[in-house]
């Protein structure tokens, strides 16, 4: 999972698309904490700058005034092709013979191998082992006249997820694999310099391209519609946005992302993500009901999630447990003594809240179970008197091949233990998890618009080669040997 953003200043206004792409980036921190990066064009020439760390550090005021043009795109990185290292940060940038060309890619391809073979002068061209890397540099190859026939020339050969903002010297493009798998929606900046903030001038309004529409609010955009699956979607200074169809959509957005990755005040599939996780734990409530003194989240993505429990279940809610909100990902490794700390260097129970309660905590996810069960073990140390588990999400049995890193099957708790163990090995005196039919029911949406794939191994999009090293296909010298 990354977030992605892209902007396009209307002719007149500053060259400060810079500015703009880096505070829409910020509200998509939580997609991604590996590394940050931007990249602009005055129309002539396109500049970029990237580096490992959040955005703060890397996008800071030092940096935003030397990168200068209306048009811009930015990038955070959570890895799922590479290594965490600086060249694998994107945006990635690629000067072709017939074009130069920047990208900012969320989501992971599933035929890198494929893609490698049709690269001229294969691994060894490529500076870096990212699926993007290797992307740009078939894009920037194409002999076509320009980007957008580029695209459409090499889209129908790339299979897997991405939702991707392009940048050439002369526009920004969004684009969204036929699947739908990340999302991408399309804003409308307002125009400082017309006396109606909001007039309906294409020509002289800028628009913007983000993973979330939370973003479009904290720059100030207004939602337009979300990017289709199999869309393209062009924008140019003083021109309105140009759509163009490269393949039919047969949508299957992730259903992760309203259940969890996204933000709470994001609208997916004309859903409010609050009300819609909040309406998850209303059905988690109807299918685990429990007897207990107090509801509390694990905080913070399980909050709507246990609001709703606890309206459901007529249970008081309360905080009990407190998250140390600057703890984030690092790339530094963290030492022995910290790495035993484990979860208590980012949560801590308000002991005088949890001492002698009977507690429904609700979570959106287990993933290996580990933290799950220091999370259980911490609130029965502060004097919890039982600690009955319920998730916000149906089991997960299956890795995903779409942008989300998740375990091999084989450390996924669900795909080798029964849910009764799971119990056991978590500590916990009861433990139940959301229905694919609860999540559906809270949604009010049909089974058909979704990727469950995780939950029940239903790959919309198939995924050929040997998974073990999927995550390092490009840094593999067993997978690419003859292939150099
Ligand atoms: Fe989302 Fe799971 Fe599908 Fe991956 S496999 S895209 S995490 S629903």
């Amino acid at each position: 999972m990354c977030g992605v953003f892209g902007a396009v200043l209307p002719a007149g206004e500053p060259n400060e698309a810079a500015n703009l792409a880096a505070l829409g980036l910020f509200a998509l921190q939580h997609r991604g904490q590996e590394s940050a990066g931007l990249a602009v064009s005055d129309g002539e020439q396109l500049m970029l700058y990237k580096d490992l760390g959040m955005i703060s550090s890397v996008l800071d005021e030092r940096r935003l005034p030397s990168l200068r043009g209306r048009l811009a795109i930015a990038h955070c990185r959570y890895s799922t092709t590479g290594s965490t290292v600086w060249e694998n940060a994107q945006p990635t940038f690629r000067l072709g013979p017939r074009r130069a060309i920047a990208i900012g890619h969320n989501g992971n391809l599933v035929n890198t191998r494929e893609l490698l073979d049709q690269l001229h002068g294969g691994r060894a061209r490529l500076p870096a082992s990212t699926d993007t890397e290797l992307l740009t540099a078939l894009l920037a190859d194409e002999p076509a006249a320009d980007t957008v026939d580029a695209l459409i020339h090499v889209l129908p050969r790339v299979r897997g997820a991405y939702s991707l903002v392009v940048l050439d010297e002369r526009r920004v493009i969004g684009v969204r694999d036929p699947f739908g798998f990340r999302p991408l929606v399309l804003g409308r900046l307002p125009n400082a310099s017309l006396s109606d903030l909001w007039a309906n001038d294409d020509a002289s309004t800028g628009w913007c391209l983000a993973s979330e529409t939370a973003a479009l609010d904290i720059v100030g955009a207004e939602y337009v519609r979300d990017v289709d699956p199999g869309e393209l979607i062009i924008l140019e200074p003083g021109a309105a946005p140009r759509s163009v169809r490269f393949a039919d959509a047969t949508p299957a957005l992730c259903v992760f992302e309203l259940i969890y990755f996204a933000r709470p005040d994001t609208y997916m599939e004309g859903r409010n993500l609050y009300e819609a996780r909040r309406r998850m734990g209303l059905q988690l409530a109807l299918e685990h009901p429990v007897d207990a003194d107090m509801v509390m989240p694990v905080p913070d993505t399980g909050a709507p999630a246990a609001a709703g429990f606890a309206e459901g279940s007529g249970i008081p809610y309360r905080e009990g447990l407190v998250r140390n909100r600057y703890t984030g990902r690092t790339f530094i490794q963290p030492s022995q003594t910290m790495r035993q700390r484990g979860v208590t260097i980012k949560l801590n129970p308000l002991r005088d809240v949890v001492r002698g309660k009977r507690l429904a905590v609700v979570d959106d996810s287990i993933v290996r179970g580990t933290t799950t069960k220091q999370i259980v073990s911490l609130l029965r140390k502060a004097g919890a008197r039982e600690v009955h588990l319920r998730i916000s999400a149906p089991p997960i049995y299956h890795p995903c091949f779409y942008g989300i890193d998740t375990q091999v099957e084989t450390e996924l708790i669900a795909s080798t233990h029964s849910e009764e163990e799971i119990r056991q090995f978590v500590g916990a005196d009861s433990l139940g998890y959301l229905s694919i039919q609860g999540v559906l029911a809270a949604l009010e949406l049909p089974y058909e618009r979704f990727c469950f794939a995780c939950f029940d191994g239903r790959y919309p999009e198939p995924v050929p080669y040997d998974v073990s090293r999927r995550k390092f296909i490009l840094e593999d010298e067993a997978t690419l040997a003859g292939r150099a």
